[in-house]
């Protein structure tokens, strides 16, 4: 606390992301990263763009980019925008479609961001608490709202809500925003972007941190009708005109553009999270169906908290919250086949 920080400042409670320690190696499987390097396309891309252009500014829209994406979807370029991270491109939609004094809804247990959103802009929300199964009981978020906006699949429970239960929140809420933050859909989920030709108020957030496996390069996405991207943009050119740089631009539109690598690497994830569910299983936890990047476990002998510790000591990083209702569940990130046997040995040791 210093006395220069403003009254807001001194209020904020901001996001923890997962720990990145450096004593010494670890398997990281507490952030969600892809296990595999990005396309070699997107890191010659890069590279050759390291040169005297670096000088200029980029396109502040980033045109080239958001035609790619829009040919991927096959949607129009002006129904898609580009941000720093998905986690930038959340911000400005909370503040440009959210209201102080306007409650906006999102589950209890979810991804930590929402709420350090609303507290920033002063935006008052209401939890919705989720299902003994950790279901999202769709009417629920039938009600007056001040807008809506649910991570799927969910963050930090890997399970995935059907387009048709979208659809119903989308039908009844159509005088409000509704933001499915998309961040894992490449994971076997089915994306909602379809549903924006017929659904003004949706809004679909994905980004290239998990199934293009570039985290580090900082590219977000946000997909829906033109007069709310609009919206955001207005957001964005009053706070920085260029979020993205040169070099992020055009290795994410290689990232696009090369479908095939693409596929590949999220089948591999895919597979391997379907063989570490069935291990676990027979191993005893209860792992949750997991339509995402990572899996959500449990074991009922053995505390979360204990299972944590004892793997970090073993040099493997999983991701433990100690809140309410999931203080005995671990977030584990799904790793190369070679990193997930050294789990679940390290697990076999420690239960
Ligand atoms: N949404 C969810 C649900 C996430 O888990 C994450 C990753 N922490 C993000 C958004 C943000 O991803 P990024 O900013 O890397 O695009």
């Amino acid at each position: 606390m210093s006395k220069y920080w403003s009254e807001l400042t001194k209020k904020l409670v901001p996001y923890v992301p997962g720990e990145q320690p450096k004593d010494k190696k670890y398997i990281k499987l507490n952030t969600n990263e892809c296990p595999y390097p990005p396309s070699p396309k997107v890191l010659e891309a890069i590279k050759n763009a390291a040169n005297a252009d670096l000088r200029l500014y980029p396109a502040p829209e980033c045109d080239d980019l958001r035609k790619t994406i829009a040919d991927f979807y096959g949607i129009k370029m002006e129904e898609v925008y580009i941000g720093n991270g998905s986690d930038e491109i959340l911000a400005f939609a909370f503040q440009a479609f959210f209201n102080p004094g306007e409650k906006v809804l999102f589950p209890d247990i979810t991804y930590s961001f929402y709420p350090v959103y609303c507290e920033l802009y002063n935006i008052d929300y209401e939890t919705i608490p989720l299902d003994e199964d950790f279901n999202v009981p769709t009417q629920m978020f039938l009600r007056e709202n001040g807008g809506i906006i649910i991570s799927n699949p969910k963050a930090p429970t890997a399970k995935y809500m059907s387009l048709d239960e979208i659809k119903t929140i989308l039908d009844y809420n159509s005088e409000k925003v509704v933001i499915i933050d998309e961040a894992y859909i490449d994971f076997g989920g089915e994306s909602a972007v379809g549903l924006i030709k017929d659904y003004p108020n949706l809004l679909v957030a994905q980004t290239l941190s998990k199934s293009r496996s570039l985290a580090g390069l900082r590219v977000g996405l946000v997909i829906g009708n033109k007069e709310l991207i609009d919206g955001i943009i207005r957001v964005k050119n009053s706070f920085n005109s260029y979020t993205i740089d040169r070099l992020a631009m055009v290795g994410a539109i290689e990232a696009f553009k090369d479908t095939e690598y693409f596929e590949d690497i999220r089948q591999k994830v895919i597979n391997t999270r379907e063989w570490v569910s069935k291990e676990l299983r027979e191993m005893g936890f209860v792992v949750l169906d997991s339509k995402a990047n990572f899996v959500f476990i449990s074991n009922d002998k053995v505390d979360a908290e204990t299972i944590f510790k004892s793997l970090k000591e073993k040099g493997i990083l999983v991701r433990y919250f100690k809140k309410p209702r999931i203080d005995n569940f671990l977030r584990v990130s799904i790793g190369t086949d070679e990193e997930m046997r050294e789990f679940v040995a390290a697990l076999r040791e420690i239960i």
